[in-house]
This record gives C-alpha cells, structure tokens and sequence, in this order.
C-alpha cells in the first residue's frame, strides 16, 4: 500500500518537475511542423493560447529557479523553454530569413551561460537539434551546406559560451579564495605587529578568531585616539606608525588624514623627518616647511604642509611605533600640544598593552580548559597505552604539531624506549630502543629540564633520538621531562614543520601536561606490577597455583569443546629436603628458581608453567596428547639433570619426578586430573626418582 502511495507521489513529483520540458517539448514538435510560418491563415487564438502557456510556464519555472537555486534539470527547462519561444517567435516573423532569426543565437548563448552543471551541454545539443528540425522539417532545406552552417553557428555560439562562463566563474572563485587568504594573512601580521600572542601554528579556528576581534578592538581604540587628535587639533594627517617584523620598516597601523596623497608604505625605517623622531628616540617638531619638501615619507609628492610633530611611542625605552601629526596652515605645534601628543602615545601603549595581556588570559583561560579535560581523561584511563593515547591527544590541542612521541627511560639498563610515536614517520621510531648518549632525549632526561631551549630545531645540528634514527623536515621542537618524584621517567616530545610552533605559553601549558602524564604513567605501571604480582609466584616468576587453575578451568572447557587433547605435567624435586639440610635454604631457593627456569625454557609458547607451592611445579600443555607431554616432561628431566648450580659448598646438581596425566583419556575435571598427575609421579618417585611416568 504504502509503496503504491510513494510509487504514486513520485510520479506527481516527477510530472511536476517535468512539466516545462514537456511543454518546451511541445511546442519544439509544433515548430518543426511549422505550426507558426506565416500562411494564409492570419494570427488565431491558437498562437495567442500558445503565447499565453509559454509566458506562464517560462514565468512560474523561473521564479521556481530563482528562489529554490538553479539546480541543472531547471536550468535545462529554463534553456529549452527560451529556445522554443525565440524560435516560435521567429517563425512567426517568416523563419529561417527573417530579420529576428539571429535571434536563435542569442538564446542558445544565453541558455548555455546560465546553465549549470550538465546542462550547458544538454541546451547547446537541443538548441542544436531543433535547428536542424525546424530548418529540415518546417522550411524544407534540404541543402547539407545550409544545414552544416546552421548548425555550426549554433554549437559555436552555445560551446564558446559555455567555455567563457565556467572559465570566468573559476576565475572568480579563485580571486575570492585568494582575498580571503589575503584577509587571514593581513589579520596574522597585524598580531604580530601588535606583538599579541603569535598564532602558535595554522588550523586553530578559535584561537585565529580572538586574534581576529583583538585586532579589531585595538584598531578601534587606536582610531579613536588618533581622529580625537585630528579633529580638536585642525590637523591635516595624524598616524601611527609601527615597525614590522624584521624591524627594518614602518607601516601605517592607524590614520586619519585630509589629503589624499598618502603613499601606502612600508617605509625606510630611518628615512626623514619621521625617521629622525624614530633613530633619536625623541619629539621633532617641524615649523614653516618649505614648500615643496619631501622629507615626509608618508606623501607621495612633495608634501603641503606647513608644520609636522613626531612623537615616538616608547616601551621601557624600546621603541614601539612612531605618532605623526601634521598641519597645513601656518600654526606650529606648541609645547602644550606636544606634550598631549605624548600622553596620547602612553594611551596607546597601554591599550595595545591591555589588549596583549587579554588575549593572554583568554588563551590561557582556553589551555586550562584543554589540560583540566585531559588530566581528567588521564584519571580515568585504564593502562599505560590508554593514558599514552590520552596525553598525545591533549598535546595535539594544546599545540598542534606534525609529531609527537612518548619516551620511556628505564634507569637500571640506561636505555630509552620510544613507546608512542605519532604523526610524520611514526613508524620509523615506534619501538626504538637506544642506550644514555647525547640526544636531547637523554639530556632531557639527564637535566630534567625542557630542550632545546628556543625550541627551535636543526636537525643538522641536533639530535633528538640517535644519529641514525634521524627526524626530519621539522622547524620545531619541544622535548619535556616526564619527572615522578624527582624520578625522570621518560620524556614528552612534540615537534611541528613550521618555525617558533611552540611558544612560552604553549610550553608551560606542555609542561604542566607532561607532570600530569608522568603520574597517570607512573600509576599505570604500578597498576601493571599489583596484577603481575596478583598472578604469579614472586621467587620464580611463574604463575601462582590460583591463575593457573583459573586458566586451567578455561583451558579444559575449550579442549572439550574442541575435542582437543591437553596434557598435565607434575613435577617433585627428588630429595629436597635433604637439599635444603644440606646446603642451606638459600641455595634451595636458588634451584626452584633454576627449575623454574628450565621449565620455562622447554615449554611451548602455548604451555603454562606453575609453581604449586614448595618444590612442586605443573606444566599444562594444550593440544598435546600422552606421548608428547611425555617426550617434554622428559627433556625437563635431562636438562635439570644437566644444569649445575652453584652453591658455597660447591657445585650442585639436583633431579626430579615427574607425573604426566592426560584429558580426557585419563581424567575429564581438572580436580581428577591433577589426581591423575600426582598418581603418576608417585609412581616415579617409587620407581626409584629421576624418571617420568604416564598414568
Ligand atoms: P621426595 O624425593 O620424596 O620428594 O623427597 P623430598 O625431600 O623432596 O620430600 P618433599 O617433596 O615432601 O619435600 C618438601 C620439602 O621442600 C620440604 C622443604 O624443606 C622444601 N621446601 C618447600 N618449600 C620450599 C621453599 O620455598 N624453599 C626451599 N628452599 N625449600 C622448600
Ligand atoms: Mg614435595
Ligand atoms: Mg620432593
């Protein structure tokens, strides 16, 4: 039913969205029947009901496409429709050698500029077809020269059309994609100029937006100084100016002027009278100039003022801009208005000042933000892995960088692990171990204290790793210490391509970061070691009888479900007691850890090795049968058999028993299976020791 109603609702829509073809259709089918040549019947009510339906269509569809946007099934409509009528037109006014003919033209031109996506072509191929129809059909021309030429001007009108337009639009598009990077460009100077926090690197859309307003702002108040000034003194020109960068060029931050003569600079830094206010450090004030002079590098010409005052804008005795004033009449600046010049200079210190120490505070505001939600992330991580997720992420907020890598410091073997490595070439350095050597990770580590200091990076000159694993490509770098209890436990490395990507503030935020990350590490590890602890035996880093038949019980369960065969293995030292009276319990202790040892070194990667308590030790071997356990069980018995441990009364060597058991042909419960095993070792240690038996 429903289907129906849809299948039914989507025939409405497509018949009403098709509806201006079907009359452009239409009224194509009536030229090329040459429905409106001129003939003996004069006009009829026919061609004005025609005339009346296309106006409406042609009408309603534009507006359609005005206000919904021109998608290109409208755009088509819209072409097809104009084609028709022009040429309905035509005809009217006789057809092909009517005057109004070249009109066709026009039209195809027309439709094709306005076309979007496929249907500039779509309207130059129908323009093209029904050329060709109304000249074959409806005027009989039958002559191919005719017909080509008819044709050929038509496709030539639409396709250099539809090459022009969408040439042009592409043309715009790239001139506005242009100003506007011209816009952010303009913005980044100007923070620098203001010397407000530098962007520490592309991509922060926040961040570029508060530069953004306190550029604004500071402009604002900057404005309103500088035109309060112009207008209550009768000045012509009253500007700042401000250094660039390198320091080497003034250009015009502010000014309010009458003349419309001033050159958009930068200028020489030193050059003039402007440059005498600025090298000196001092007011100059300029009375009755010559006419003619030229030593205002603000005008293009010759200037036309009369008196000039230059008050540099000082900072602790650095110089920060330069406040000009000129006038065009005779009156020179008087010590009083010199002296409100250089009070003005002072307000605009303090409120680039204010705006500096604002963005400062929002910034901050914004990095306490990011560190307060990753410090909880880190509370909240479960492993090491997890946390070293966390604090590379939080890092990549607070500084956006192009790597970053975790370092781990293991201070009994003096090495460094790179743990975590993400961004450019992570894989080169993901796992590298290397040993204490004169990278600035190590020094990092040595000092506990950030490197480089400038936080630039040559990798040249520099090395962050080893010599050989070499991080390339980048303009930045930050390594900070990760320190636990004056402990240092590895290192937090961010680095970008782009130079100075890590300012100060940047870098104490890193920092309280990376305090953060070491504790959240430092805990994980500890969480690491209880569960290790938890589960195996302290003497000889075997599991403890607790995981082992944890895992056993897990074990049984999948053999059976698989049908698989597993195998236990009980061991018993021969005659340890007499061990212990004998050479003392420590070197007892010493041959369970060699026994222990040995286990572990026959086993399979597979198999788990326990210790029982005591001197009892059981090996469970997953998909082996009686015969294989045996044959393991055995090689055990040689190489203890083999091994020497020293003790202070010399060396010693010591055997043992072993029982083998086997699911599910000798038990089917881990309960009667270690009953099995323990039958079996028995009957080795009647038999004599030193030998396995097999249920
Ligand atoms: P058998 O060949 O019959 O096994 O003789 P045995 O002397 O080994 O007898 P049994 O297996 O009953 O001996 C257990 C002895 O193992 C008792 C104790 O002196 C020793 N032992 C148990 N736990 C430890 C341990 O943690 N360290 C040391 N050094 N000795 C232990
Ligand atoms: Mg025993
Ligand atoms: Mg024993």
């Amino acid at each position: 039913m429903t289907a129906l109603v849809q299948a039914a609702l989507r025939v409405r829509r497509t018949a009403r969205s098709m509806w201006g073809v079907a009359v452009a259709f239409l009224l194509g089918a009536a030229l090329l029947a040459g429905f409106f040549l001129p003939s003996d019947r004069s006009l009829g009510w026919q061609h004005l009901a025609w005339a009346l339906t296309w106006a409406t269509v042609f009408g309603t569809r534009a507006r359609a496409a005005v206000q919904h946007g021109a998608e290109p099934r409208s755009s088509f409509e819209l072409g097809a429709l104009l084609l028709v009528g022009v040429h309905a037109l035509v005809q009217l006014r006789g057809g092909v050698v009517s005057e109004l003919y070249p009109l066709t033209y026009v039209a195809v031109a027309l439709g094709a500029s306005f076309a979007t996506g496929w249907a500039g072509a779509s309207i130059v191929a129908f323009a093209a077809a029904l050329d060709f129809g109304i000249s074959f059909f409806a005027e009989h021309i039958s002559d191919p020269s005719v017909l080509a030429a008819h044709g050929f001007f038509v496709m030539s009108f639409g396709v250099l059309n539809l090459v022009f337009t969408r040439a042009e639009i592409s043309r715009v598009r790239r001139k506005s994609k242009l100003a506007f990077q011209a816009q952010q460009d303009r913005v980044r100077d100007e923070t620098r100029l203001f010397r407000l926090v530098a962007p520490a690197s592309e991509g922060l859309r926040d961040e570029d937006r508060l530069y953004q307003t306190s550029v604004q702002e500071v402009h604002q108040a900057l404005y309103h100084t500088i035109e309060l000034l112009h207008r209550t003194l009768g000045l012509h020109t009253c500007m700042l100016l401000m250094p660039g960068e390198d320091g080497e060029r003034l250009h015009i931050v502010e000014l309010v002027t009458s003349s419309e003569d001033i050159a958009d600079g930068p200028f020489t830094l030193g050059s003039g009278a402007v440059g005498a206010a600025v090298r000196r450090k001092l007011t100059t004030n300029l009375q009755q100039i010559r006419a003619g002079y030229r030593g205002l590098c603000y005008y293009r010409g010759p200037a036309a003022v009369r008196s000039f005052l230059a008050v540099p804008v000082l900072d602790n005795g650095h110089f920060r801009a330069v406040l000009c004033a000129d006038r065009l009449d005779d009156r020179p600046f008087t010590p009083k208005e010199e002296e409100l010049f250089r009070s003005s200079t002072s307000h605009i210190l303090r409120c680039v000042e204010n705006e500096r120490v604002f963005v400062q505070l929002e910034s901050s505001k914004r990095q306490q933000e990011i560190l307060y939600r990753g410090s909880t992330a880190l509370s909240t991580a479960l492993n090491q892995d997890e946390v070293m997720e966390v604090g590379l992420s939080t890092a990549a907020e607070i500084a956006p960088h192009d790597f970053a890598a975790i370092t781990e410091y293991q201070s009994e073997g003096r090495r460094h692990i790179v743990r975590r490595a993400i961004g450019e070439h992570n894989l080169d350095f993901q796992g590298l171990r290397f040993r204490d050597n004169a990278s600035l990770t190590a020094m990092v580590v040595k000092n506990k204290h950030y490197l480089p200091y400038r936080g630039e990076f040559d990798a040249k000159q520099q090395t962050l790793f080893t010599k050989k694993a070499k991080l390339k490509g980048m303009g930045s770098l930050l390594v900070l210490p990760l320190v636990v209890r004056e402990e240092p436990i590895g290192t937090l490395i961010v680095a970008a391509k782009s130079a100075q990507a890590f300012g100060a503030s940047a870098r104490e935020t890193l920092q309280a970061l990376a305090n953060q990350l070491a504790v959240a590490i430092a805990n994980a590890r500890a969480v690491r070691l209880l569960e290790e602890k938890a589960t195996t035996d302290g003497l000889t880093g075997c599991l403890n009888k607790r995981a082992f038949l944890a895992e056993m019980e897990q074990r049984i369960l999948a053999a059976q479900r698989f049908r698989r065969k597993l195998s236990l293995i009980v061991t018993d030292l021969d005659h340890f007691k007499t061990v212990n009276d004998t050479y003392g319990h420590a070197s007892g202790d010493q041959v369970l850890r060699e026994l222990g040892r040995v286990l572990k070194r026959v086993k399979r990667e597979t198999d788990l090795v326990a210790r029982f308590g005591g001197e009892e030790f059981c090996v469970l071997c997953e998909e082996t049968d009686a015969r294989g356990a045996r044959l393991l069980a055995e090689r055990v018995r040689e190489e203890l058999q083999n091994t020497e441990v020293a003790t202070e009364l010399g060396p010693l060597k010591v055997t043992a028993s072993l029982g083998v058991a086997t699911f599910p042909d000798d038990a089917t419960t881990a309960e009667a299976l270690f009953a099995q095993g323990d039958k079996a070792l028995y009957e080795a240690k009647s038999r004599g020791r030193n030998q396995v038996c097999t249920v």
